[in-house]
């Protein structure tokens, strides 16, 4: 969707006319620049100064109705007594971000009088706005800093994702065509609360409804998706025969055109799978649920909901850029190299790709099924972030790790899955400590394009605890913190 974002400058009636004019101006010329200059990926749209309470109500329930807005941008030109907001905050539905900001970036020292004072005081406004927010326990980010500012300017685009991901939160429906794995405890989780936390729909459909998708598709439609296949991707054959091979990969290919038409149909955006229950399906989807991904659609492995929902909402956030569901599998522990080995069975998403895309048709160690045809590739080195969201009964906990994303040091042959090798901060001992002590899971939902911020805010404003594992994790200010945290989501 194209999202666009509301501005608004608050002040009152008090100031006169004159002065009111100048702050209507103000606000005009940063969205300006704003549009044409500062390269945002979402259109700002100016509003009218915010003088009243009547105003402000209408300017909140105005940007809840719109579907195509994600969030306000509000600032204090001038002092705006902050009672008059709580009835329109009260009624806000979208993301709020404060923008703490000042027409004029220098203070004018030579020629400052009261009159420029009385006009220029966000310093003063903007303090009364965020201590009604504060009251009211209203999430929301905060922006400090001139708004032609570099700075500015890349937290606001941030920002922007974030509340993208806090819209779209509300739009994660999830298709189960499995339960989660027997007695596997991460991947369980309360779908009631996750309704009532993050709005996602987790319904289930028997595995056999949409294999009778699968086997409607037609041949040429399949004849014809093969053909991209091939004309897309590299052919790693490795010794088998070229016809079966592509007999093999054409079964993937009525698992994308038979999945897509059932959950297109009914408005399922995210899709979970499990090797274990693939009812007449001929084989695990893996080439299919690759280019699924690619498309948008969240996915969790093994009935696995609440990642594929987070990768529906990381998607959402990234305009579906280099983000992927993984898996941490196996460990180089050789002390300076010590990193870990992501993959999972096959599904990995093709977006967070460096280099060739190959197909290759291999046995699954797992299940009793075709061999399965799937993508195969490496990640490029760079920072990232892997979260995962778990259940621990009483409520959720977001865990975010930053990750260091590294080269292979050698080739793997071998290995007919994509990977990704990555050293987590602050190195791989701690962050693994860490990470086990926060109770997180073996999937993760990652992205090359979240910081740690954007998902602190999106947890805030989902009202569930987060915890982050950086390069400043100690294991005992962890421990503490993980301690707090118990006292606080009681
Ligand atoms: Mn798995």
């Amino acid at each position: 969707m194209a999202y666009r974002f509301y501005f608004a400058a608050g002040s009152q009636d008090l100031y006169g006319d004159e002065c009111l004019e100048h702050v209507a101006l103000h606000a005009k010329e940063i969205v300006e620049y704003l549009n044409k200059e500062a390269g945002l990926p979402f259109e700002v749209v100016y509003k009218p100064t915010l003088l009243t309470r009547e105003g402000i109500y209408n300017f909140f329930k105005e940007a809840g109705n719109d579907e195509e807005c994600a969030g306000t941008i509000v600032w204090m030109h001038t002092f705006s007594p902050a009672k008059n907001w709580i009835k329109g905050l009260k009624a806000a539905t979208k993301p709020i971000c404060h923008l703490h900001t000042q027409y004029n970036e220098a203070l004018p020292f030579s020629t400052i009088d009261m009159d420029f004072m009385n006009e220029n005081q966000s310093a003063h406004g903007d303090r009364e706005f965020g201590h009604i927010m504060t009251r009211m326990k209203i999430a929301r980010k905060v922006i400090v800093g001139h708004w032609r500012s570099d700075d500015v300017r890349r937290q606001l685009v941030g920002w922007m994702k974030t509340a993208i991901g806090i819209v779209e939160s509300g739009k994660v429906r999830v298709c189960r065509f499995a339960d989660n794995m027997r007695s596997v405890a991460v991947t369980e989780g309360d779908k009631v609360e996750a309704e009532l936390k993050f709005g996602w729909v987790v319904d289930a459909y028997p595995v056999n409804d949409v294999a009778k998708y699968v086997e409607a598709v037609t041949p040429s439609q399949i004849r014809n998706l093969t053909d991209e296949y091939y004309s897309r991707y590299k052919i790693l054959l490795e010794g088998r025969d070229e016809a079966e091979f592509r007999r093999h990969v054409e079964v993937q290919a009525g698992i994308e055109i038979g999945f897509e038409k059932f959950l297109s149909e009914r408005g399922y955006n995210s899709v979970v799978t499990h090797f274990g229950d693939l009812g007449s399906l001929r084989q695990l989807p893996g080439l299919a649920i690759q280019r699924l991904m690619e498309k948008g659609y969240g996915f969790g492995a093994e009935g696995d909901w609440k990642t594929a929902a987070m990768v529906r909402v990381m998607k959402m956030m990234t305009g579906n850029r280099r983000t992927s569901f993984f898996e941490d599998y196996t460990y180089n522990l050789v002390p300076g190299h010590e990193a870990i080995l992501q993959a999972h069975m096959l599904e990995v998403c093709p977006s967070v790709a460096e280099g060739d895309i190959s197909i290759k048709v291999c046995p699954l160690s797992m299940g009793e099924r075709e061999d399965p045809a799937r993508l195969v590739y490496t990640c490029p080195e760079g920072k990232a972030i892997a979260t995962s969201l778990v259940d621990l009964g009483n409520r959720f906990r977001l865990i975010i790790n930053e990750v260091e994303c590294l080269k292979v040091p050698q080739k793997m042959p071998r290995l007919p899955v994509a990977t990704c090798y990555w050293r987590p901060e602050p190195d791989l001992k701690t962050g693994a400590e860490a990470w086990i002590l926060a109770g997180g899971a073996h999937h993760t939902a990652f992205s090359y394009e979240l910081d740690t911020d954007q998902m602190l805010l999106w947890a805030e404003t989902m009202g569930i605890e987060a915890v982050v594992i950086d390069r400043n994790t100690d294991i005992r200010s962890f421990k503490d913190t993980l301690r707090y945290n118990e006292a606080y989501w009681r």
